[in-house]
């Protein structure tokens, strides 16, 4: 889900997540219950089905509950996209998420626990304290409805502007597969009937482990190429290749990322960090030349070897100290943490011999903020820990050490040590002086300027 901007209202073309005012729906439609036999359910597709006993014990009961409730109900539903990707390939999902034929006012009303969420395109919520059970009515790319491009187009003029501005259009199971991103993300789990959907060869790439895309790849990135950082996260956290053709349109579409929602770019960069596979994200992007496009300022260190005199081990050895802590841990680093260290090396690169660091920090940030929208508070963050780093690495941390930012730094500071080798003793020494949570104003996570325990703003 994108994050939200303390400062900027989220562009138009972003999904909205807020609440619907609960005006009173209209009554579900009656429609006569859909066949039960796949096979006559899709008829006319390319479907194919493969038998597949997922363990149950992997398969969260509320999700499942909310599949057999809609399915009784006459709809079709089932377990689509990372959810069946994970169990598959042996991994344990990070959530579930259901597509149906059922509208969302339909969904509403079988369940009590449910809210309709979404300007743009309706999605229902079903909610289990505070677990969200995402349930999403079949669409399709509004695209497959465009005439194939004939051999007298300009194609480049074609492909200029595949840019999806509104995918809010109502399909069936079929289009609600193709529409999807890569073949992999693309199989639904018909859970009564124990079998795997698939409209487009997911299930062989799955066994091959290959990322491929859904049609066209070129065409595919253009049309939104969040799709490329998506494509790295998944080759990186989940050890895949990437087929050939595919990695070459990365390649030949990266520029096309400069175009993308900026709120959703920094929540993809964090993706990249966050899922303990950031050095191989991190390699990947760089490879493939969208570091330039996203953090010119990071690929052109990464690049310069000689001048920053080995600075791209020291970049990718913090890169394997974060992913050593994320795995320890058993549970993402702090955003604030991941942002500061991604940017450490080249930011000490800039700062060298400046008297006033903070107020540098301040201007390698400016360009960065702009072209990836990071949030104040976290560009606030990164600043203040890059200025207390040098001081915290001899020990001394005064007054900060009672800021709810002294966890991310510690943090920062653990990784830098790690990255280098040398032993984290001060780490662990300041830990001990830390502030306890509850005496600190707000939590790291929490928007705003920074405070001190006593509530004193520390935001110059
Ligand atoms: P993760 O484990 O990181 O959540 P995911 O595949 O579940 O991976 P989500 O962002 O939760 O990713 O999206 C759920 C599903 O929606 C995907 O599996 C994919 O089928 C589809 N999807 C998400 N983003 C896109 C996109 N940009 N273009 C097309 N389909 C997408
Ligand atoms: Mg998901």
């Amino acid at each position: 889900m994108p994050s939200s901007d303390d400062d900027k209202p989220a562009p138009p073309d972003l999904p909205s997540y807020t609440v619907e005012d609960a005006e009173p729906l209209p009554r579900p439609s009656r429609r006569p219950p859909p066949p039960q036999d796949p096979a006559e359910r899709h008829a006319g597709t390319s479907l194919v089905h493969h038998s597949v006993v997922l363990d149950d014990d992997r398969i969260d009961p509320d999700a499942a509950k909310v599949v057999r409730r809609l399915e009784r109900s006459g709809h079709q539903a089932y377990l689509v996209g990372g959810c069946v990707r994970d169990l598959l390939l042996g991994g344990k999902p990070k959530d579930f998420d259901i597509a149906t034929s059922a509208r969302p006012e339909d969904v509403r009303a079988l369940f009590r626990n449910c809210r309709i969420i979404g300007r743009r395109f309706r999605l229902a919520h079903v909610l289990f304290g505070s677990k969200v059970i995402e349930v999403a009515t079949f669409r399709r790319n509004p695209s497959m409805d465009l005439p194939e491009p004939s051999v007298d187009d300009d194609a480049s003029e074609v492909l200029d502007d595949l840019l999806i501005r509104s995918d809010n259009v109502f399909g069936d199971a079929h289009e609600d597969a193709l529409r999807r991103d890569f073949t992999i993300n693309a199989l639904f789990y018909d859970l009564d009937r124990r079998q795997v959907l698939d409209w487009c060869g997911g299930m062989q790439d799955i066994q091959r482990r290959t990322i491929h895309t859904i049609g066209e790849p070129i065409v595919r990135f253009r049309e939104d190429p969040i799709r490329i950082l998506r494509a790295i996260k998944f080759a990186a956290r989940l050890d895949l290749g990437i087929a050939p053709d595919v990695y070459d349109a990365m390649v030949g579409t990266r520029e096309d990322l400069a175009k993308a929602a900026r709120p959703r770019l920094f929540e993809e960069v964090l993706r990249l960090l966050r899922g303990g596979a950031a050095h191989r994200s991190m390699w990947l992007l760089w490879e493939i030349g969208a570091m330039s496009v996203l953090l010119p300022e990071l690929s052109a260190f990464l690049d310069d070897d000689e001048a920053t005199r080995g600075g791209s081990a020291r970049f990718f050895g913090k890169m394997d100290a974060i992913d050593a802590m994320t795995r320890a841990r058993g549970r993402p680093l702090e955003d604030l943490t991941l942002w500061t260290t991604l940017l450490k090396e080249p930011l000490d690169e800039w700062c060298a011999g400046e008297r006033d660091r903070f107020r540098a920090v301040g201007e390698f940030l400016e360009p960065i903020i702009e072209r990836i929208a990071v949030p104040r508070r976290i560009a606030d963050g990164v600043r203040r820990i890059s200025a207390i780093l040098p001081r915290m690495a001899a020990g001394r941390t005064g007054r900060f050490g009672n800021t709810d930012l002294m966890g991310p730094a510690l943090d920062v500071l653990e990784a830098d040590l790690l990255s280098l080798g040398r032993p984290t003793d001060v780490v662990q020494k300041l830990r001990g002086t830390e502030a306890p949570t509850s005496a600190r104003a707000t939590s790291a996570r929490a928007s705003g300027p920074h405070r001190n325990v006593r509530g004193r703003s520390l935001a110059r």
